[in-house]
């Protein structure tokens, strides 16, 4: 996380560079953002419950349209630039499916203008993860989980299939030693992000892509050799994204399933 001042200093830099009207209109709000800054920083885990200050007219507008300047320094590696950098392995940090092409504000802009520009606010996404969060839960305040409830979880995302031969289902299961409110923010990501259907889509494809490695190796070995693949191919998603990876779950669930691990349901 970026320090509390590196953060003022990246807000009285881009204020530098608005015009002079909007300038004076930020200055004015520098100590209620800071604050602001502060609270988020230090807030005991993850900021959910975090007020708005409560900004309106010209001095939202701009601190909403501060986001902007964001990634516009010709020349200079920018924050926007940085904060993608800084994203280990390229993708989406909600899906962790898709590449990350944009940034989401975890806490919207449209309601907390003051953190527009705070780069711990700023998540690196997928377009359709970013689409999906602003236009369901911007409004209707449903919190959805920030990347770092993904840390330390026991398994909760399970995959089975729904219909022998196709469909595969993906679903997050509580677990006791998780509290119910992590377990609802992760459930609304899960459902108001669409990721059963984003995971089936991607699973799709990497199930088909082996298509010819999973028919070889079933007749050289049968069923055997192919859930030893299987559990080969999930090893790697599980050291770098951990039980509830997707990928992890795809491959582990297929490897226990004997009917797919005999070619049955593909
Ligand atoms: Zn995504």
């Amino acid at each position: 996380m970026t320090s509390l001042s590196d953060e003022l200093s990246t807000l009285s830099d881009i204020a530098s560079r608005r015009r002079i009207n909007t300038r004076a209109i930020l200055n004015a709000c520098f100590s209620s953002v800071s604050a602001a800054y502060r609270e988020f920083i230090e807030w005991p885990g993850i900021p959910y419950d975090l007020q708005p200050r409560g900004f309106t007219g010209e001095a939202s507008r701009a601190l909403r349209t501060n986001y902007e300047l964001l990634g516009s320094r010709e020349g200079q590696s920018t924050i926007r630039s940085r904060i993608f950098l800084n994203n280990k392995g390229g993708l989406c940090r909600y899906c962790r499916c898709l590449p990350a092409t944009t940034l989401d504000h975890f806490l919207p802009r449209e309601h907390y203008p003051e953190l527009s520009i705070l780069t711990s606010n700023l998540i690196a996404t997928c377009p359709d993860c970013n689409r999906n969060k602003r236009s369901l839960c911007a409004i209707a305040g449903v919190p959805i989980a920030h990347p770092l409830e993904h840390e330390g979880l026991p398994r909760i995302l399970h995959m089975y299939f729904e219909e022998r031969g196709h469909k595969m289902r993906f679903e997050l299961r509580q677990m006791n030693t998780i509290s119910t409110t992590r377990f609802t923010t992760l459930h609304n990501q899960f459902t108001k992000l669409n990721l059963n259907w984003v995971f089936g889509v991607m699973s799709v494809s990497e199930i088909s892509d082996r298509g010819q490695i999973l028919t070889d190796l079933h007749s050289d070995g049968g069923a055997r050799a192919v859930s030893r693949y299987l559990q080969e191919e999930a090893r790697s998603p599980l050291t770098s994204g951990g039980f509830n990876h997707w990928k992890y779950v795809l491959f582990d669930s297929l490897a226990r399933d004997p009917y797919f691990c005999d070619l049955g349901t593909w």
